[in-house]
């Protein structure tokens, strides 16, 4: 299995051999495909299986397909993650797979100042990584808007629930239009993450490594 074959783009391909990645991982070939497509997703998966690309890919690829539209810039691609370290890590790794496509990142967390942040979203964003508390933080000031987001990512969404962010998730969700691509990634699969799953997925590809 390789790249090409899984229907990525060029500028993707020239990042990927960059990086170093030669093959991709069973949940890359699992989930690329599907999420190329459109596709809702469901999915079971560790960290260190490679999740971080098997989503970031196909969003670096299905933005650049889809021009932006008129009127004011708002995020495009919405990633939920429970912490700062893995915000900045997924934030990092849309950087290293992006490196070709002319896609605008930012990330946005909890405790430190905004100022930085506010800035960032105030040039302009088409991916955004955040964790709940701050985003839902910066939206009710007005400094972010999520009427444009395509496509939303929960990642660790057993984490986020058990820190106590499942109102904060909602919200956001509830922030975003209903025609969007939605994925759950979650390392356990508790009756929680079902439903929250079942509320905001519609017919996903179910993935599992
Ligand atoms: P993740 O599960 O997304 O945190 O990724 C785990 C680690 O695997 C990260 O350090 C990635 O840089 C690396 N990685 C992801 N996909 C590949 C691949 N196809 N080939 C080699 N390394 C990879």
């Amino acid at each position: 299995q390789t790249f090409t074959a899984l229907g990525l783009a060029e500028p993707l391909l020239r990042a990927l051999d960059a990086a170093g990645y030669h093959t991709p991982t069973p949940i890359q070939a699992r989930a690329i495909p599907p999420l190329l497509e459109g596709r809702d997703m469901m999915g079971l998966a560790q960290t260190g299986t490679g999740k971080t690309a098997a989503f970031a890919l196909p969003i670096l690829q299905r933005l650049s397909a889809i021009p932006a539209g008129p009127g004011p810039k708002g995020v495009r691609a919405l990633i939920l993650a429970p912490t700062r370290e893995l915000a900045v890590q997924i934030d990092e790794s849309f950087r290293t797979y992006g490196k070709h496509v002319r896609l605008k990142t930012a990330v946005v967390f909890g405790g430190v100042g905004q100022g930085n942040q506010v800035k960032a979203l105030s040039d302009g964003v088409d991916i955004l990584v955040a964790t709940p508390g701050r985003l839902l933080d910066l939206h009710q000031q007005r400094k972010v808007r999520l009427d444009k987001v395509k496509i939303l990512v929960l990642d660790e969404a057993d984490r986020m629930l058990d820190m106590g962010f499942s109102r904060d998730v909602l919200k956001i969700v509830d922030e975003t239009p209903l025609e969007r691509q939605s994925l759950l990634f979650s390392a356990t699969m508790p009756k929680a993450i079902k439903k929250l799953g079942e509320e905001i997925l519609l017919s996903p590809v179910h993935v599992e490594v």
